[in-house]
């Protein structure tokens, strides 16, 4: 099922009222009708209340910008913790580059839609939701404008029937622009969000940005992550440094941020990206599989 941009704005109208039947919690936001609030808001705030009221985590993966493996961190992330035996979300809402379904071999696959609801993509029990099952060709730009995307944002976690996670991991568009501002007040008491850069010195500005970005979003920093840090040898195992190192360490220590740890270049990443099976499936006795596996410890504690 393809939807359009204006299908979107349709079904933003007419999405069907439900019952908050999560918690008998009187003191929930979504108990009452808010001021000035019309009884289709009020229903659909209390729909999306209830929806993150049944998912125990949410984190946000963010990024500076694009290119520095955001969307292959949220994947492996999210991987790791389904592997680790949670009941995990994954939701791509990375609009001009929704390119998890490519990553985990999903292309083609279709959102079913029934009761005003869309079900999500079942990936050995993980549930997948992706801007990319959408588009009628994988080539296909998404030209919107601000209001539709933000409407597809709230969409993809409004009304999808994610049902009880105990992690939902939402890839996010990077910067610090409208869209990833959209996630991060549609996923009101979200966790945090764990950051995404590179080892060079330049890639500091964008995440310094980032982090100011949750301050002002109070939305806490669970932690950066410094991908591409080094080069795995496909023959040797040696880790050889490609870029200045160490930047996003200092930086996140300067910032007094978490530091959650260094993923390699590997050209397995890459390859199974590509190929479209899960990196920790594929390579699972692998060094860097064991470095990502590591990353997950501060989110099991949360
Ligand atoms: P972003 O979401 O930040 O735009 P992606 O996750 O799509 O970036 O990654 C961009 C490309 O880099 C992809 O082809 C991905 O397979 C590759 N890549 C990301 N991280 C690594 C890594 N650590 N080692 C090798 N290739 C990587």
């Amino acid at each position: 099922m393809a939807v359009t941009a204006h299908e979107t704005e349709q079904k933003e109208q007419t999405c069907a009222p439900a019952a908050c039947e999560t918690c008998s919690s009187s003191s929930c936001s979504a108990t009452d009708q808010q001021q000035g609030e019309t009884q289709q808001q009020f229903e659909e705030r209390r729909l999306l209340t209830s929806r993150l009221c049944r998912i125990k985590h949410k984190i946000v993966v963010l990024s500076g910008k694009g290119g520095v493996g955001k969307s292959t961190v949220a994947v492996n992330l999210a991987m790791a913790l389904h592997l680790a035996g949670k009941k995990v979300g994954l939701l791509d809402v990375d609009i001009h580059g929704p390119s998890i379904p490519t990553m985990l071999g999903l292309e083609g696959r279709q959102v079913m839609e029934g009761d005003g609801e869309l079900q999500p993509v079942d990936l050995d029990g993980m549930k997948v939701i992706s801007l990319g099952f959408f588009l009628k060709d994988q080539d296909e730009a998404v030209i919107w404008r601000g209001p539709m995307k933000t409407g597809v944002i709230t969409q993809f976690i409004r009304d999808v029937a994610w049902g009880d996670l105990d992690y939902l991991i939402v890839d996010s568009p990077p910067g610090t622009g409208d869209e990833p501002l959209s996630v991060c007040q549609t996923l009101e008491g979200a966790d945090g969000a764990v950051i995404v850069t590179t080892p060079q010195k330049i890639a500091a500005v964008d995440v310094r940005k980032s982090i100011s970005f949750c301050r002002q979003m109070n939305l806490p920093v669970l932690g950066v992550i410094e991908n591409m840090n080094g080069f795995v040898c496909p023959k040797c195992g040696e880790l050889t440094s490609v870029f200045q190192s160490g930047g996003g360490r200092l930086m996140a220590d300067d910032m007094g941020v978490p530091f959650l740890g260094s993923v390699p270049i590997d050209p397995q990443i890459a390859e199974a990206g590509d190929s479209g099976v899960a990196f920790l499936q594929r390579y699972a006795d692998s060094q860097t599989a064991a470095i990502i596996q590591g990353l997950i410890k501060p989110l099991l504690m949360l």
